[in-house]
């Protein structure tokens, strides 16, 4: 593995020489990401595009999400390709379930919804201008939840025996916490995953699949 460790004041066409130069065309490199959020004023987008398709582990560039919704991606946004892995490993099947997520970011909720479709669910995507959402996630055979805001989602919000899975990391007071309040959830729910321990671990665990196929990429 290389570090590439660049001063606080790089310039952004010093970071594109270098994706381009070395890692794109280095064949001892088998997969890019760009850690976000990047510094305030630069194009995150134009850096992305970039990266070769074969490349990019974090499968975020519009050749991998327009794959993605065709339903054969190069690589999968690692959340969501984790919860994916997560729920099969414990027998939990997406096809013919009402999956509802909450959260329609690039990296996890649009994924996550794109891979349940894909998986034969039927999906609803809620999001900040949702509408009575309680309404929406209490439909929810499997609910994944991925907003950002600490125990958002409650028991009374949560159809019993439904499937939760909670992707938010927020920092509190009292440490970390997710965004489903587990105590009130946990009474309701048939199944149902733990922040800390739940969803992060895979996250990290499907970057390195991801680097895994794309070592495959450059093979053939
Ligand atoms: P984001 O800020 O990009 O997106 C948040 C989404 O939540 C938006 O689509 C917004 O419309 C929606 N939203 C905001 N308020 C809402 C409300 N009141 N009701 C319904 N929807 C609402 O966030 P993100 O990058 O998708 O991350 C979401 C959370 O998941 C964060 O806590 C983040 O730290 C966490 N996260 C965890 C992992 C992991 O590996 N466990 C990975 C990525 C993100």
């Amino acid at each position: 593995m290389k570090h590439h460790k660049f001063p606080n004041d790089l310039r952004e066409e010093e970071v594109i020489k270098d994706i381009i130069c070395l890692a794109n065309e280095d064949p001892s490199v088998a997969g890019i990401m760009i850690q976000l959020p990047l510094p305030d004023g630069w194009d995150s987008r134009e850096l992305m595009e970039l990266i070769d398709p074969r490349k990019d582990v974090d499968g975020l560039t519009y050749t991998n999400i327009g794959m993605l919704w065709s339903g054969e991606a190069m690589h999968y946004p690692c959340t969501a390709k984790g919860i994916d892995y997560l729920l099969h490993e414990n027998g939990i099947d997406f096809a013919g379930k009402h999956v509802v997520v909450v959260g329609r970011s690039d990296i996890v909720g649009k994924p996550m919804a794109a891979i349940a479709l894909e998986n034969n669910a039927t999906i609803t995507i809620c999001h900040s201008k949702t509408k009575n959402l309680a309404e929406h996630t209490k439909m929810a055979d499997i609910l994944v939840v991925a907003v950002g805001k600490p125990r958002l989602v409650t028991g009374d919000m949560v159809k019993p025996g439904a499937v939760v899975v909670d992707v938010g990391i927020n920092r509190t007071e009292n440490g970390l916490v997710g965004d489903v309040d587990f105590d009130s959830v946990a009474e309701v729910a048939g199944w149902i995953t733990p922040v800390p321990g739940g969803v992060g671990p895979m996250t990290v665990a499907m970057l390195m699949n991801n680097v895994a196929r794309a070592l495959d990429f450059m093979e053939d």
